[in-house]
């Protein structure tokens, strides 16, 4: 039985005044809860993980470097994810393929540094709209799979996230059936390629505009484990509304 997962991707939004909002989430939570990960800016990291101290919100990066440590200026290690007190991490976002020039192969190599430091990654996937047009979408999924997922998935250490570029914070969804296609098309990806027993316990995450007003519907699709959710975790309210849809049952 896979445990439905609320990820919030907080991108580049949140100073010290947003923690007041984690606390309103805290309180908003509802019980039975799904599980929830809130993924803020590195430089929120540690005041957070002190913020949800004894609370069952997990903490996550947005990107890590391939490599352990070094000259890197800029850029921040799975181990030190990790020591701020990060479980997992998200990588392959679209917009770190865009304006970072990330390739599959350099998020297989992250996702072999996030596993090394003991971190779940979340693996993105998806195309864009041009792509939708030209090409057919589960071969580009399928495509970005096989080469950005390592082979020694466990299903604790690995979750992909399928995020349609196109939907992402633009208000526009696939139709259920649309996301049920991909998503089974991962799950059958997982199976051939992990064996059945892996393949079926990684999860699946849906992003891109998911909203408390069709987060319910979307996380009835099969094979939808939950969402990876941008803008509207911005807000206690919003991200709250969505976890209490994906908790339904849980
Ligand atoms: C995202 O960027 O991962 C995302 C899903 O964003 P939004 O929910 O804002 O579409």
């Amino acid at each position: 039985m896979r445990r439905k997962l609320a990820a919030g991707n907080w991108k580049m939004n949140g100073t010290g005044e947003s923690l007041a909002e984690v606390d309103r989430l805290l309180r908003a939570l509802p019980d039975p809860c799904c599980e929830v990960l809130i993924c803020p800016p590195a430089t929120l990291l540690h005041r957070m993980a002190a913020r949800l101290e004894g609370a069952t919100v997990a903490l996550g990066g947005q990107t890590c470097h391939a490599a352990t440590c070094g000259a890197h200026t800029g850029d921040i290690s799975a181990a030190m994810l990790a020591d701020a007190g990060a479980s997992h991490v998200i990588l392959g976002h679209s917009e770190r393929r865009a304006e970072h020039g990330e390739s599959d192969l350099d998020i297989r190599a992250m996702t072999e540094a996030a596993w090394d430091a003991g971190l779940a990654a979340i693996v993105c996937v998806g195309e864009t709209d041009a792509e939708r047009e030209a090409v057919n979408t589960l071969d580009i999924v399928g495509g970005q799979m096989a080469s950005s997922i390592p082979d020694a998935v466990t299903g604790e250490n690995l979750i992909v996230a399928y995020e349609p570029v196109w939907a992402i914070g633009t208000g526009r969804t696939p139709s259920l059936d649309e996301i049920g296609e991909v998503h089974d098309f991962i799950r059958a990806r997982l199976e051939r390629r992990f064996g059945p027993g892996v393949g079926r316990s990684v999860r699946i995450l849906y992003g891109g505009s998911m909203k408390p007003g069709n987060a319910a519907e979307i996380a009835a699709v099969s094979n939808v484990d939950g969402g990876l959710i941008g803008g509207a975790s911005l807000t206690a309210d919003d991200f709250a509304g969505i976890i209490r849809a994906l908790s339904a049952g849980a």
